[in-house]
């Protein structure tokens, strides 16, 4: 069974059990790995208090599909192990805290430093090439 590059095993689309939907909030669903589906909800509510999800119909959760610009590496959408949140005010490649106010990003940075959820996450702000709509699962320990 193919891995993402965190160590977690791809989803197949019609796996239905090994997927969650945890959050549906105007609209916006998110589908996760049933596995993690505590962590994502925790994230999830949180972020939601953050900055209201605001597009209808959007499943920034699972995806089964390799990572943008990779013929060869999975996303972690493809493991269910990933969200992206309000993707178009926070759009990948462009800058690191692209769309976030100072506040947002330091209550942000908080919940990932104090919350026991939020310390196994990882933020796409802090990527090379940033991605600051995306939180994914730390690789496994
Ligand atoms: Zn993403």
């Amino acid at each position: 069974m193919p891995k993402t590059p965190n160590g977690y095993a791809v989803i197949a689309p019609d796996d239905v059990d090994d997927l969650t939907t945890v959050l549906k909030v105007g609209g916006a669903a998110f589908r996760v790995a049933t596995a993690h589906a505590a962590s994502f909800k925790a994230l999830l509510t949180f972020l939601d208090s953050v900055e209201p999800f605001a597009e209808p119909g959007w499943d920034g959760g699972y995806a089964h599909r390799l990572q943008r610009g990779s013929s060869t590496k999975w996303s972690e959408h493809a493991a269910g192990t990933a969200i992206d949140t309000n993707a178009s005010q926070h759009p990948m490649g462009g800058a690191r805290y692209a769309g976030w106010t100072a506040d947002q990003v330091r209550v942000i940075r908080w919940y990932l430093k104090t919350s026991a959820h939020g310390r196994r996450m990882e933020w796409g702000a802090d990527f090379t090439r940033p991605d600051p709509m995306h939180f994914q699962l730390k690789a496994a320990a």
